[in-house]
Order: C-alpha cells, then sequence, then structure tokens
C-alpha cells in the first residue's frame, strides 16, 4: 500500500479545480421511479422536492411503465437473475436469442447481437471487423463511446466536419484506396437535436465503396414513422451496414445495448467483440423488459406519436415565448442562454419552480452556445407541459431574454 500523502494532494488538487471551475458533477437523488414527475433529494439531505423531469431519456415514458415491470418479473420468474457467465460459455439463454431477433425485426436488419450497453457495443464493433489496411471516417461530434471505440482499433482514423457531406466525400476520395472504408455517425446528436442526413451519407458511402454505421440511441423507438429510428425517417432502411443503439433510453431505459445490421459483421462481433467475450450480457429480466417494450412499440405507434405531438407543441409554445431554440425535430429542444452563469442560474430557478433541467456549458458544448436542454417525453401530459412552460416563461421575464436577439442577450450577460 503505498497512497502517498503527495499523490492523495495531486488528486485533491484535480477534484477542487473542478470544484473551482464550475464543472463538478453533483448528483441529485431521486427516491421515487424514473417518470415525468420525480422526487428528488438535493443537495444531500435536503428535503424532497417533487419536480417535472424534462431532463430524462425517457423518451417514451417506458421507464417505469406498468406492462414493462411486469413483464420484467416475469423474466426474474422464469428464467432468474443473473447468468454467471459470458454469452459463449453458459450465458446465452432462450429470450437472448429472442430479444436479438425481434431486435432485427425492429429495425429491418440482417442480424443483432446484444452487448451489456451501447457504450460497448462501439467500444467492441470497429475492432472485431477492420484492421490497419482499412479506414475509419467519423463525424467530428460523434458520442463520445465511439471515440472511444475508434481508439481501441487499429484501423487509420480520420474525420470530417460535424454534418458537412463536402468534407466528408473529400475524406472519402482521399482515403479511396483503403481495403475497408467506414463512415460513422450518430443519427441524432444529443446535444443540439440534429439529425444526421443518412439518405446524403448512404449515397456517397455507395459511391465510394464505403460500409455507414450509425450510432442511434437517440432515435430507436420513436424517430420515423414507425419508430424505428434515423434509416427510417430517412427513408434508407436495409441500407445501413451497422446500427448501433442502446436499450437504456427510449427502449425501457434499464440497461444494455446491440449491434444490428449485416449479418456477416454481426458475427464477426460474436467472434471477436471483447466487451461481448469478456463481460456478462444483458441479465434476464431486463431481457424480458426490454422484448415486452419492443412488442408494445410493435403493435401501435401511439406512444411515439404522443412524444411526436408534445415535442411539437414543447417548441412551439417555447419559440412563441419568445425563446431562442436551436432548429430541429427531435424531442430534443435546446433552449439558447449563452452564457455560462446564466444557464446555471436558470437551471437552479427552474428547479426552484419545481421543473427539473440541466444547464450545459463548455466543455460539454461549445463556448458561448451554454443552454437548457430540455427533453420531451410522451410520459408528459399537458398539465406538466403547461406548467413547465410556465416556469420558463416566469423565468425568462425574470433575466428579460425573452424576444431577445442572441446579440442582446450576450451584450448583456456576456459569453
Ligand atoms: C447514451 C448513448 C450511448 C451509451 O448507451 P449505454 O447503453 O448507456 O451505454 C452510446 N451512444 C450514444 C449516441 C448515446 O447517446
Amino acid at each position: 500500500m503505498a497512497y502517498t500523502e503527495q499523490t492523495q494532494a495531486a488528486f485533491r488538487e484535480v477534484l477542487d479545480n473542478l470544484q473551482s471551475a464550475g464543472i463538478f458533477k453533483q448528483e441529485r437523488y431521486i427516491h421515487s421511479l424514473q417518470d415525468a414527475e420525480i422526487e428528488v433529494e438535493f443537495p444531500p439531505g435536503a428535503p424532497l422536492k417533487k419536480l417535472i423531469n424534462i431532463c430524462a431519456n425517457n423518451y417514451l415514458g417506458l421507464s417505469s411503465h406498468p406492462e414493462v415491470i411486469k413483464a420484467a418479473h416475469a423474466g426474474l420468474d422464469a428464467r432468474g437473475y443473473g447468468m454467471s457467465s459470458v454469452r459463449f460459455i453458459c450465458g446465452t439463454q432462450d429470450i437472448h436469442k429472442e430479444l436479438e431477433a425481434r431486435v432485427s425485426r425492429f429495425l429491418g436488419t440482417e442480424d443483432t447481437i446484444l452487448f451489456p450497453s451501447c457504450l460497448d457495443a462501439n467500444a467492441g464493433v470497429f475492432e472485431a471487423i477492420l484492421g490497419e489496411e482499412d479506414v475509419m471516417i467519423s463525424d467530428r461530434l460523434v458520442h463520445a463511446s465511439l471515440i472511444d471505440g475508434i481508439r481501441l482499433c487499429k484501423a487509420e482514423k480520420d474525420t470530417f466536419k460535424h454534418a458537412d457531406l463536402k468534407h466528408l466525400e473529400d475524406k472519402l476520395i482521399l482515403h479511396k484506396d483503403k481495403r475497408h472504408k467506414l463512415v460513422i455517425t450518430d443519427g441524432v446528436y444529443s446535444m443540439d437535436g440534429d439529425m444526421a442526413d443518412l439518405a446524403g451519407m448512404v449515397e456517397l458511402c455507395e459511391r465510394y465503396g464505403a460500409m455507414l454505421l450509425v450510432d442511434d440511441s437517440h432515435a430507436t423507438g420513436f424517430i420515423g414513422e414507425t419508430g424505428r429510428g434515423t434509416h427510417e425517417k430517412c427513408g434508407v432502411m436495409g441500407k445501413v451496414d451497422i446500427i448501433t443503439t442502446t436499450f437504456g433510453k427510449g427502449l425501457g431505459g434499464a440497461s444494455g445495448g446491440c449491434v444490428s445490421g449485416r449479418k456477416e459483421i454481426v458475427e464477426l462481433c460474436r467472434q471477436k467483440a471483447r466487451p461481448y467475450l469478456f463481460s456478462n450480457t444483458i441479465a434476464p429480466p431486463v431481457v424480458a423488459g426490454v422484448i415486452k417494450v419492443l412488442e408494445l412499440l410493435s403493435d401501435t405507434t401511439e406512444r411515439r406519436d404522443k412524444l411526436e405531438q408534445n415535442s411539437i407543441w414543447w417548441r412551439k409554445s417555447l419559440a412563441e415565448a419568445g425563446f431562442i431554440l436551436q432548429p430541429g425535430d427531435t424531442p430534443i429542444v435546446p433552449v439558447m442562454l449563452f452564457n455560462a452563469k446564466l444557464s446555471q442560474d436558470f437551471a437552479r430557478d427552474l428547479y426552484e419552480e419545481g421543473v427539473y433541467a440541466i444547464g450545459f456549458f463548455f466543455p460539454v458544448v461549445p463556448q458561448g452556445k451554454a443552454r437548457i436542454r430540455t427533453q420531451i417525453s410522451a410520459a408528459h401530459e399537458m398539465h406538466h407541459l403547461e406548467k413547465a412552460l410556465d416556469a420558463f416563461i416566469k423565468i425568462g421575464k425574470k433575466y428579460d431574454i425573452l424576444g431577445k436577439t442572441k446579440n442582446e442577450i450576450t451584450d448583456h450577460y456576456g459569453l
């Protein structure tokens, strides 16, 4: 044991610097189910406060859906609690195969392999299929877990400017002699709520002989006419070679992820992806819960339709009230405040008014683009959204930002 005083002091200093930079993450303790309304203890020891939750990824409102809970209970009774094994030794049940088949059917893909999380799917997929002769070309704003997976792979790494297909084309030309080329993007980008132009990307990939990987974690279950995801919305179902996604957001929000797509790619992951080979897969009750979620979503589009209507109403109402929004048409609606301190003050005041949303600022978003990110759910009823809107307007008036331009706000508050 040699946790020296110097080491401890050095670590302490790193933590103190996070505190003084105002980027120390302090968790709020929820004492209730995850839902449209939650009971929160914050700061630790404070009395519980009932809040309208507009910052969860509970897009479809399935995190605490009674039928999902019931299915998870039944799964627990029928297949037990845990596997105590990785998949290829003695950790594969019939329900794991059933879930893989259902995901393939839902996404319109050839095959699917489960991972403990989408982070693990992204950590495993690149190394399993690519080597030194290949190239990975990713959008510069892809999710952190894709960046990690890319780093673990020996193929050459390159990037293109966010959503800039001309730049992507330049890169595809630059790397045209590589053996395998893989273009990598998120389907929906979580900070701005913008969507990748998958139709344009598929066209470029076909022209230059590249594969396409889309991480659809912020889309699966609700984007597109029947909620299949960004590939449905963009009219390219069956043309995306690899979809990675999570069960930890719209699809019940428990945990787990997958790689879905070309059957040889899925089989290569089964043989070689390290998070699949060396970590337990999704626990039986969660598998049973996700199966139920996919059943519910295949029967009817009611929940994604309600989510869409809620999102449209919320976006329109905030805009009419005079807030500046990041443009888009997903359930992610960022309210732009530009100034970091203003975003924190605004979020704190919302909390006082009974509305839970988070203010983001640099380095999570670019400098001068601080915001409150709001996320809408099918669990929200109109009375939730109306109350949240009233709080936004009240606080917007307090800081005198309603109807103001970006320059007027930043002239007053600074960047
Ligand atoms: C949330 C998220 C992940 C991680 O999902 P987990 O299943 O929780 O690991 C990966 N990619 C994107 C784009 C995400 O938004």
